[in-house]
């Protein structure tokens, strides 16, 4: 069952600022996302591969499919004919073979790095460090879009505020110091914390129990 009021109202709030919503559809039948659909939505996101597969191929063709979950290297060849985004690149390993698979594909293929800005270690994604050693010139058939990032999950709105901040100036640094013409998705914010994510710079939300209920 989609929140469709609640859909509404929220597409209202991020028109003004240009956010991109994406719906976060994991673990959710594909009628909710054919209903979602049916009132314009076009940016799914889902969590698993196997899931993601399943879906796919029963729904529109022209929904824009972002990958978001922990992926596995492993696993990149069965999204990477269709997939649109890949938001949860957290390594180098992961990069080398998306590009790859990229390259049999004959395509693209938009990728978001996530950062690590939580204080969980169950967090994945990159450090600052590790993104100073990044080139992303040697990676031929990815299209390095932004970055994405998980805050804590806490009710301490300042650490959340701070860890958001946190990624809008690793996200600057990196366009700074890269040529890289569609560097500029920052992808963070969740049902929680979305408000507090856009006041800090966010250009993308990604919300899944706020419009398709709780899951599980
Ligand atoms: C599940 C998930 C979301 C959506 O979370 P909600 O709290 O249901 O809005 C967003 N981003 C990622 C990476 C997720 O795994």
């Amino acid at each position: 069952m989609v929140n469709e009021h609640f859909y509404k109202e929220i597409i209202t709030t991020l028109q003004p600022s240009q956010t991109t919503l994406v719906a976060v559809s994991k673990l959710k039948p594909v009628s909710d996302i054919e209903q979602l659909y049916a009132l314009g939505q076009r940016d799914f996101g889902e969590n698993y591969v196997q899931e993601l597969v399943e879906k796919q191929p029963q729904l529109p063709a022209d929904i824009r499919w972002h990958f978001i979950g922990h992926l596995q290297s492993n696993k990149v060849k069965y999204i990477a004919p269709f997939v649109t985004i890949i938001q949860s690149v957290d390594s180098i390993k992961l990069l080398t073979e998306i590009n790859k698979q990229a390259i049999k594909n004959n395509r693209t293929i938009a990728c978001l790095l996530q950062v690590h800005i939580a204080e969980e270690q169950t967090k994945f994604g990159f450090n600052a460090a590790e993104l100073q050693q990044l080139q992303p010139e040697t990676f031929t058939h990815i299209d390095f879009a932004g970055v994405m990032g998980m805050a804590t999950f806490t009710d301490d709105k300042q650490k959340v505020e701070r860890e958001f901040q946190h990624l809008k100036s690793i996200f600057d640094d990196f366009k700074l110091h890269h040529t890289l013409p569609h560097f500029n998705t920052i992808s963070m914010g969740m049902s929680d914390d979305y408000a507090l994510a856009i006041q800090c710079g966010s250009n993308m939300v990604r919300i899944g129990s706020l419009l398709f209920g709780k899951r599980g």
